[in-house]
């Protein structure tokens, strides 16, 4: 399905179906052996959707999806540990932009008195409150959802549903930017600065410099045609292996460490591959050169006002 500026979507749709897909990848390392992490809830929310008629993805789409478990088993643990940190820094309040099936604010040890928002669009917060809601699943922290698109006015939003711009904040951008408008993800990273006191934290999924350019999208591109042809080979459908940058904004943006840290973040960031080398998981055997075109970015705020 095309995207277009004020796209909006229910769980088992469009972008919303990218969350289940993640939902999957956490439910898979869930049950393997040594998993980096639990998450009880990704199940129950697949189950859910199932019986609301949504198709697991199966044959070459469940392989792909298998095959970048390793990548997204070390994103959840990296965002886990981000704010576990948070925590133990003293920091209270947190946001999970675009939070999907993102099950934290149920699953992480949060320090008494911690509130955490989550912003998505309605339709998918919604089934996330109903699934849980049905399982009598309760938060440690005070849990707060902010139905709304990151494309339009979240921070009033977020200001109305009890956001308190005194305190610093833990934020979490985790599988959102291609799915935003480069201009959009400018004024996202403004918002969110802009909302942030001092010893604010960030922490983000960020994209090599070059993801968006035509040439890394005709690499991309190769590499699907290639899985969809070894798919009619193996005598399944090759309609089954969407072609994910179908619902990006494939549109070129600031590089996110260079952009936080000219904004009065102190940046790090860790490159994929280096994180997964850390946690002893394998890259995806597709994968070129040794490297993965995303990277780990903390950031810490510092004085807005002495620069
Ligand atoms: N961060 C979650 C995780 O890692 O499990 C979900 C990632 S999923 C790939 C992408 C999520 O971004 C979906 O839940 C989708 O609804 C949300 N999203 C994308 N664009 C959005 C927008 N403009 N406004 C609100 N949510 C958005």
């Amino acid at each position: 399905m095309a995207r277009t500026d004020d796209d909006s979507w229910d769980i088992t749709e469009s972008v919303g179906a990218t969350a289940l897909g993640v939902a999957m990848a956490r439910a898979n390392e869930t049950a393997s052996d040594s998993p980096l992490f639990t998450d009880p809830y990704a199940q129950m929310f697949l189950d859910a959707a199932t019986a609301r008629g949504w198709h697991p993805p199966t044959g070459v789409m469940s392989r792909r999806i298998r095959a970048i478990g390793n990548y997204a088993a070390s994103r959840t643990k990296w965002f886990d540990e981000f704010f576990v940190a948070a925590g133990a820094a003293g920091i209270r309040q947190a946001v999970i932009l675009a939070a999907g099936l993102d099950a934290r604010a149920w699953r992480l040890p949060w320090i008494q008195d911690t509130v955490v928002f989550e912003i998505d669009q309605p339709l998918v917060l919604q089934f996330k409150q109903e699934v849980l809601a049905a399982h009598q699943v309760t938060s440690k922290a005070r849990y707060v959802p902010v139905a709304v698109d990151l494309r339009q006015d979240w921070p009033k939003a977020l200001e109305d549903a009890g956001f308190d711009i005194t305190e610093p904040t833990a934020w979490s951008v985790e599988g959102l930017l291609p799915y935003l408008p480069a201009d959009a993800q400018d004024r996202l990273f403004e918002r969110i600065t802009a909302m942030s006191a001092r010893d604010s934290r960030i922490g983000v999924e960020a994209f090599s410099a070059d993801f968006f350019s035509e040439d890394h999208l005709a690499r991309r591109r190769e590499r699907l045609e290639q899985m969809r042809a070894e798919a009619i080979e193996a005598g399944e459908s090759a309609e089954d292996m969407p072609d994910p940058a179908q619902l990006w904004f494939n549109e070129d943006r600031p590089y996110v460490p260079e952009w936080l840290s000219e904004h009065c973040w102190d940046v790090s960031a860790l490159p994929a591959e280096d994180l997964m080398a850390r946690y002893h998981r394998a890259l995806p055997a597709d994968t070129t050169e040794g490297t993965m075109p995303t990277e780990f970015v903390e950031g810490v705020l510092a004085d807005k006002f002495s620069q």
